[in-house]
């Protein structure tokens, strides 16, 4: 499998059977229950990465586009439609989204791919958790509860979970409605409001579920959608006094920007940020198993994603074997239309992915790294990038500490479990790692060594559908998705003292 292999099977947009939704056109955005295009009348273009042909444009939306959504956000989190609804109601409406989510999860994820270039096979599986985890947080708001706490004679005293208020919502581009639930489903069930920044070149599928979500019975301007640029829209939402919270998923350097600007209205913040998450396979492992796991770390969505394994280790003695066995099973993730069945690697996301992509192989070549195989454009049209895998690397090159965010894994070995937990953790970020092994106890030995947020032993990327906590450690994040935890993270405490 190379670089030379035959062009990717990909029909042209036109051709192919897509949504109307992302056919040509303007798309609105949806401020206090209303679709509205920019106040400047501005648009973004959008491109289907698999033809390089042009999708709908999108409002671009500025800060008087977020100053509107804010105040439709205020007003519906103090109007008594939502601040008063029973929590069994809340609950209901939850469900509601979890089934509208259900009933056009088909449409959903083919706009996803179309828009974003993630195989349909990817974006079904980001839907179908999508709506479970609507679910599970639909049965927290009968839940929410504070406590009883003894105060002494004639005194009283009890706590209170309450809604934060505005929480503006800013995600990627890399899995649109993989990454959107986590948040809006605990910050609706905790009774805030929200504004939803969409990235810029994956604004299509919440635009539409904007548009389904007016059908539930959800009060109009409970959730509000604004499009448009990070350093336009998503800035003057992180800046806006009358937002009380951010969540944020993205890359780490935004991340910090995000917390910096944060501090001038000491909003909370919740950062899901990049990763260079280690798979580290020992000689006892299953090695068919491994090697699957180990090629879809790094290779699922064309490598575009926050938890990659895309620093591979493997223990001396089985480095051979376990690379024949990895170049073999690489050959399934060849890619392909995102839209065709059995496609399991779609192209990069847009343009500037490609070209960041190609300039990190420049790098890893220039670093002295050898390139097994793959490194380069994968066809001549769409932005395909060949499945690469790298050796001959050194800890210090920057193609093994920085997240390159394609597919594209370093390997190297390790000596005995020590060696393993050093290399694992010789690293900034700590989002999550893999480990291969039949041996209990270094399975869990390096479940507790390693700094990460999750740790998969025998499996990868197998993601919660709500109820278990995600998040990184070191410089992948800060607080948890999932959960109580997540849920806690859109509430704030109360404390009522009574004199009897
Ligand atoms: P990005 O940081 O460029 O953009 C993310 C979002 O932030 C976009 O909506 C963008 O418009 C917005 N943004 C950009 N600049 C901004 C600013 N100054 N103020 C406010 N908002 C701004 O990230 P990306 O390239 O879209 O996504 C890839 C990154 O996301 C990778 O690093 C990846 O690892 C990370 N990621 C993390 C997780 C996780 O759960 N930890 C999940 C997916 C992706």
């Amino acid at each position: 499998m190379t670089a030379a292999v035959s062009v990717p099977p990909v029909a042209g947009t036109a051709r192919r059977d897509i949504p109307a939704f992302v056919r040509a056109g303007e798309r609105m955005m949806w401020i206090g229950g209303r679709q509205v295009a920019a106040v400047s009348g501005r648009t973004l273009p959008n491109t289907d990465p698999a033809t390089e042909e042009a999708l709908a444009g999108v409002p671009r939306g500025e800060a008087a586009d977020v100053d509107a959504a804010v105040h439709a956000a205020r007003a519906a989190f103090t109007d008594p439609a939502w601040a008063e609804m029973s929590p069994d109601r809340r609950g209901r409406i939850l469900n509601q989204i979890a089934d509208v989510i259900e009933e056009h999860a088909d449409e959903l994820a083919t706009i996803d791919s179309v828009n974003m270039g993630a195989p349909r096979v990817l974006t079904t599986h980001m839907l179908a958790e999508a709506s479970e985890v609507f679910r599970y947080y639909a049965g927290w708001p009968t839940k929410l509860s504070g406590v009883s706490v003894p105060a002494g004679k004639d005194r009283m005293a009890y706590t209170r979970k309450e809604p934060l208020g505005v929480v503006g919502i800013i995600w990627g581009w890399n899995g649109p409605m993989g990454q959107l639930p986590g948040k809006l489903a605990p910050a609706l069930a905790a009774g805030n409001t929200v504004v939803l920044k969409p990235a810029e070149t994956a604004s299509l599928s919440t635009l539409r579920l904007a548009e389904l979500l007016a059908g539930t019975d959800l009060p109009a301007g409970v959730v509000n959608v604004v499009t448009g640029l990070g350093a336009e829209a998503g800035q003057a939402l992180v800046a806006h006094p009358g937002v009380a919270k951010i969540a944020f998923t993205g890359s780490t350097a935004t991340g910090k920007l995000v917390q910096r600007q944060a501090a001038d209205t000491l909003k909370r913040v919740t950062l899901e940020l990049g990763g260079k998450s280690p798979s580290v396979v020992f000689a006892d492992a299953d090695l068919d198993v491994a090697v699957r796991g180990v090629a879809a770390g790094f290779l699922g969505n064309a490598g575009q994603a926050c938890v990659a394994g895309s620093r591979v280790f493997v223990e001396e003695g089985i480095r051979e074997e376990f690379v024949e066995k990895l170049l073999k099973t690489m050959e399934a993730f060849t890619p392909g239309d995102p839209l065709t069945r059995g496609t399991l690697v779609g192209p990069l996301s847009t343009k500037a992915q490609f070209d960041r992509v190609s300039s990190y192989l420049d790098i890893a070549r220039e670093e002295g790294a050898n390139v097994v195989t793959g490194g380069g454009r994968f066809g001549d049209h769409g932005y395909f990038f060949a499945p690469t895998l790298l050796d001959d690397v050194r800890p210090d090159m920057r193609v093994v500490r920085e997240e390159i965010f394609g597919p594209v894994g370093v390997i190297t070995t390790f000596t005995d479990i020590d060696d393993a937990i050093a290399r694992a953790n010789d690293t900034d970020y700590g989002l999550a790692a893999s480990v291969w092994t039949t041996n209990l106890t270094t399975a869990h030995r390096m479940a507790a060594a390693i700094e990460a947020g999750t740790v998969w032993i025998n499996t990868w990327a197998e993601m919660s559908t709500g109820n278990l906590p995600f998040g990184g450690y070191k410089q992948s994040g800060l607080g948890r998705e999932g959960g109580l935890e997540g849920l806690d993270t859109y509430t704030q405490v109360k404390t009522v003292r009574i004199a009897l």
